[in-house]
């Protein structure tokens, strides 16, 4: 039996962050990962998927060119090739956070790890194929992975993680899911010029986000040539003999033609052989992890970051949750936890939306009359010669009658970047007036932030 102060079940965004942190602080750690590190986000999430956004930004780019002045012309797309790319910088990645691990003083134990049982004078023990380690202090960062729907076909069907396996375009794509990973992937596609049909069960994409972007994203998908159809049930996928897929619905509405099937239709929580029913740990209906607000469980010594847990499911907030968690039981800070509130996320579509805080309509929920909303819709100077005209959109949420700002969204070029500052001011409770204080930047879309009436 090897015995560790910590044993961490995942080696990916949140696992990793915990362990090095707590590695950092003197405690003997093991991180247990059945495959590559870096977990989702590294290996089949952000970081591949962040590589095709960029490549389909330089394609859109490109066809802005003319309208320039610059005479351009594309030779040719290699899909292989960007995928190549993409795979040798994933492979870098894998190897730095290893290097990383080791040089903190972690251990990395490689295979699939189950909490089999205590052991008296050290806490719980995991067991790794043959290999038995034990720890008092176990973390449960085992992330999700993509749901499946349950009807007849769905092998016809890819995930994202098919996506980052595709080897060449497909020339004919059918996304089931009005969520993040369906918007990403139909920007993606479309700037590729694949023929991209959204089926959504509801009608409406991002249905959790501000109407401003909701909107402002579907007109932009519509425009680009992305077909949408709506209130679409899925009943199930068949596969014809030219080797293409017809996607049904139940009132008997067809998606003929299709090269490649996404389901999008949300993640669920890898949470099951991992020994915690067998242990007591309560787990809710949809099989997350239930902890509180320091990310414990109901099992004393057994804790949870990250998707498994299902609050927030986003990289950075793993990694907050992780370190905070081991400076709690091994930096000697009893109140670290990550606070949840305010936390900003941006979808890469095309073009991205920034958003942080409370969406009008949740606002008034809350706050009722006591809210006001500055808005603005315009063209970003980008587009002021070129013939593709996206409008960019912003919305400030403003509550009582010091305004303090309760929400930001941002729909157009750059929102991806212009809105962690923002997070910032929102996080720290500006208010209406302070943006207003703040010496615009000119000419950028962020701007108008500043400057609205
Ligand atoms: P993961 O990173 O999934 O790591 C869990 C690890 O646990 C895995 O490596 C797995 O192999 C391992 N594991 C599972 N079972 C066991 C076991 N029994 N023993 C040991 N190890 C085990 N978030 C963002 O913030 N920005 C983005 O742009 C973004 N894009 C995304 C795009 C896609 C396509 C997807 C799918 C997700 C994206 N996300 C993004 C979400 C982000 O990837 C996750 O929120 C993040 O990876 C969660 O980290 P985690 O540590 O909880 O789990
Ligand atoms: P989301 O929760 O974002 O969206 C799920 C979508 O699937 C919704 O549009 C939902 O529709 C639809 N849906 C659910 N069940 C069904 C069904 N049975 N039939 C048809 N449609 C269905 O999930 P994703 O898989 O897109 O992403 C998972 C999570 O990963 C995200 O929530 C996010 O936290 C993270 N992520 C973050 C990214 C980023 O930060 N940029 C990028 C990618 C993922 P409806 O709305 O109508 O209920």
């Amino acid at each position: 039996m090897e015995r560790y102060d910590y044993v961490v079940l995942g080696g990916g965004s949140g696992g990793l962050a915990s362990a090095r942190r707590a590695a950092k602080l003197g405690a003997k750690v093991a991180v247990v990962e059945p495959n590559a590190l870096g977990g989702t986000c590294v290996n089949r999430g952000c970081v591949p998927k962040k590589v095709m956004w960029s490549a389909a930004q330089l394609l859109e780019c490109l066809a802005d060119m003319p309208d320039y002045g610059l005479d351009a012309r594309l030779e040719g797309i290699s899909w292989s090739r960007l995928k190549a790319a993409r795979d040798a910088y994933v492979a870098r990645l894998n190897d730095i956070y290893a290097r990383n691990l080791a040089h903190d003083g972690a251990v990395r134990i490689e295979g699939r790890g189950t909490i089999v049982g205590r052991e008296p004078a050290h806490g719980f023990v995991v067991a790794i194929g043959d290999r038995r380690v034990a720890a008092p202090q176990v973390l449960v960062a085992t992330g999700g992975r993509p749901h499946l729907p349950a009807v007849p076909g769905v092998e016809h069907g890819i995930t994202s993680d098919g996506f980052f396996m595709l080897e060449a375009r497909p020339e004919s794509v059918a996304i089931v899911g009005g969520g993040y990973i369906a918007m990403e992937l139909a920007g993606i596609f479309r700037a590729f010029g694949s023929r991209v049909t959204i089926a959504l069960r509801h009608d409406e994409v991002l249905r959790r986000f501000d109407a401003m972007v909701r909107t402002g994203l579907h007109e932009a998908l519509v425009e680009s040539g992305v077909e949408i159809v709506t209130a679409f049930e899925i009943a199930g996928a068949t596969r014809g003999q030219d080797g293409r897929v017809t996607l049904g619905a139940l009132d008997g509405r067809c998606i003929t033609g299709i090269d490649a099937l996404v389901w999008a239709i949300g993640r669920e929580a890898s949470s099951a052989g991992l020994g915690l029913r067998e242990l007591g740990v309560a787990l809710d209906d949809e099989g997350h992890v239930v902890v509180d607000d320091w990310q414990s469980t109901n099992v004393p010594g057994i804790h949870a970051v990250g998707d498994v847990t299902g609050r927030w499911t986003l990289t950075p907030v793993a990694i907050a949750a992780g370190r905070k968690l081991a400076e709690r039981l091994f930096g000697g800070d009893a109140e670290a936890r990550l606070e949840y509130e305010c936390i900003p996320s941006v979808v890469f579509s095309h073009p991205p939306i920034g958003t942080v805080g409370l969406t009008e309509e949740d606002a008034r929920r809350l706050h009722g009359d006591a809210v006001k909303v500055y808005a603005s819709r315009f063209t970003d100077s980008y587009h002021g010669v070129t013939k593709r005209r996206p409008k960019t959109a912003m919305k400030v949420v403003t509550v009582g009658a010091e305004e303090r700002v309760v929400g930001i969204h941002v729909i157009g070029r750059s929102a991806d970047e212009i809105i962690q500052g923002f997070a910032v001011a929102v996080r720290m409770g500006a208010r209406k007036r302070d943006l207003d204080r703040t010496v615009a930047i000119h000419p950028t879309a962020g701007e108008e932030l500043v400057t609205l009436r």
